[in-house]
């Protein structure tokens, strides 16, 4: 079996016909009877304004079936179409396109369309709303830009894997905000695309050589560029629900970010002199718990796979102790770790601005450790995929929440063929098993202040959208594959805004 095929059969495997939780509840929570699990360091008030946000958000999706079901009880009523549209504007908030219920009364309703076009409204209407809706919890972060340029970084650059269970990695298990201090690119398997990075890195110095950043704490003292891989795995399921690139091999998976980090540092080291090359750090996410193995980097900068906290284990290992207690024993076990032996070993400690930065981040993921256990049973019900649509393009980064969508980064359908045709294996399970269609997002974005910058956006999209029908054609002739298409333009008012298209709206 090639790789391809090992990692589309490990994905489908353990799909969303998994078993749900028979594992046992949250490892960082085990506690006799009559025993709570609150935690000091963790911000109660912030998971509540988060839950309310992930509840809403999962709400605008739960019922589009309702209302469909609902619309579907009344095709053959003479005044049908006017009932419809009625119905979705009460409870979705937008039109359904008149053209599939004018012909209903002849052909029936168009159900997997209707579907498709509703998926993307709700996309859309989440990223519209995303300014409002998550300012409740937005500020209340603990790690802002403030505190990163005060660990010594004026820029963040985040590759999680493109897996939807890590689409709220930044705001819920970093607990970091996402301004633009923080980039994040997500790939199949965290492996980060060198090149585009080196781009990036260079745009982000070139603007902190300009003054950009002189406004920062620490400024003075000279600001650095982070790049961070998350990888991932699952511990309740290791071998079925791990990284699907990866065919849930752990070892491989954390290997390979690892290795990636280092091809980083060594290109940009090669191309602009030893020291150029920015910090890098690792990071394991237990996609089960939402709980960080954070890879300490040594005295050179090195990462190592062995050599890391876990922070169920510091959940644990504090629970009960007051604030300054908690923080304090933390900090220890982490100077621990830093001095072991064997495989884990490195050479020196890591310098200070990174220490306080590994420091920050594990407090900070306390908070949604306890999210988990109080808002999710300990353990998250599926753990494997549910995702609402595929993304395919670049992604949307107003979306911020777990198993949302099934993103595939491609600038063409060739280059992300591999990546489309994993999410197309998971969206078989999801929603082809239930009769349901697959909806693809292809989504761009582009500068406003570049000249025809929109038009060649556009192209591309429907360049994409075209090969993806032409690459899944026996779905598309089917009415089993609907694309969209939105453009988002970085700098200006244009957000998610759908492409009119005459085949935009359906694919068949
Ligand atoms: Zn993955």
């Amino acid at each position: 079996m090639n790789t391809l095929k090992r990692r589309v059969a490990m994905q489908t495997r353990g799909a969303p016909s998994a078993p749900r939780d028979v594992a046992p509840g949250n490892p960082a929570c085990v506690l006799g009877p009559g025993q709570d699990c609150r935690h000091a360091l963790v911000d109660d008030q912030a998971n509540q304004r988060l839950f309310a946000y992930e509840q809403g958000v999962r709400a605008r999706f739960a019922g589009i079936v309702d209302m469909l079901r609902g619309i579907s009880a009344l095709q053959h009523e003479p005044d049908f179409e006017h009932q419809a549209q009625r119905i979705a504007l009460q409870r979705l908030q937008w039109e359904l396109p008149g053209e599939l219920l004018r012909n209903a009364w002849v052909r029936g309703l168009d159900m997997r369309a209707l579907h498709a076009h509703c998926q993307f409204h709700a996309a859309r209407q989440c990223v519209r709303l995303a300014a409002q809706e998550q300012a409740p919890w937005r500020d209340a972060l603990p790690l802002q830009a403030a505190l990163l340029a005060e660990c010594g970084f004026h820029t963040v650059d985040i590759s999680p894997c493109a897996d939807g269970r890590l689409q709220g990695v930044v705001p819920y298990v970093l607990r970091m905000a996402q301004d633009e201090h923080v980039l994040v690119k997500a790939y199949a398997g965290a492996m980060f695309d060198v090149e585009a990075d080196m781009a990036d890195w260079a745009q982000r110095e070139l603007e902190r050589l300009n003054g950009a950043f002189d406004h920062l704490p620490g400024a003075r003292q000279g600001l650095r560029y982070l790049k961070i891989a998350i990888y991932h795995f699952s511990s309740a399921h290791s071998t079925q629900q791990g990284c699907a690139f990866h065919a849930s091999n752990d070892r491989q998976a954390v290997e390979s970010a690892a290795a990636r980090l280092d091809e980083l540092r060594v290109a940009i080291e090669r191309s602009h002199g030893v020291g150029a090359a920015p910090d890098v750090l690792l990071i394991g996410l237990d996609t089960d718990l939402d709980a960080l193995r954070i890879h300490l980097p040594d005295g050179d900068g090195d990462v190592n796979a062995y050599r890391y906290v876990d922070t169920a284990e510091l959940y644990r290992d504090s629970l009960g102790l007051d604030a300054q207690d908690a923080r304090e024993r933390i900090a220890a076990r982490i100077d621990e770790l830093q001095h072991m032996d064997g495989w884990g070993q490195g050479y020196g400690t890591m310098r200070d601005g990174m220490r306080r930065l590994v420091l920050a981040l594990a407090e900070a993921n306390l908070s949604q450790i306890e999210y988990v256990i109080r808002h999710h049973a300990g353990r998250y019900a599926v753990i494997g995929h549910d995702e609402e649509f595929v993304c395919a393009g670049e992604t949307l980064p107003e979306l911020q929440l777990r198993n949302l969508f099934y993103f595939a980064h491609l600038d063409t359908v060739e280059e992300g063929a591999a990546d489309l045709d994993v999410g197309m294996r998971i969206f078989r399970a999801l929603n082809l098993r239930q009769g349901l269609s697959v909806p693809i997002l292809v989504h761009f974005t582009y500068s406003s202040r570049v000249p025809g910058s929109r038009e060649r956006a556009a192209l591309r999209a429907r360049r994409v959208r075209d090969a993806i029908v032409a690459r899944y054609q026996a779905l598309a002739e089917q009415g089993l594959l609907h694309c969209r298409m939105a453009l988002s333009d970085r700098q200006g008012q244009e957000c998610c805004e759908f492409l009119q298209d005459p085949d935009s709206g359906s694919a068949h």
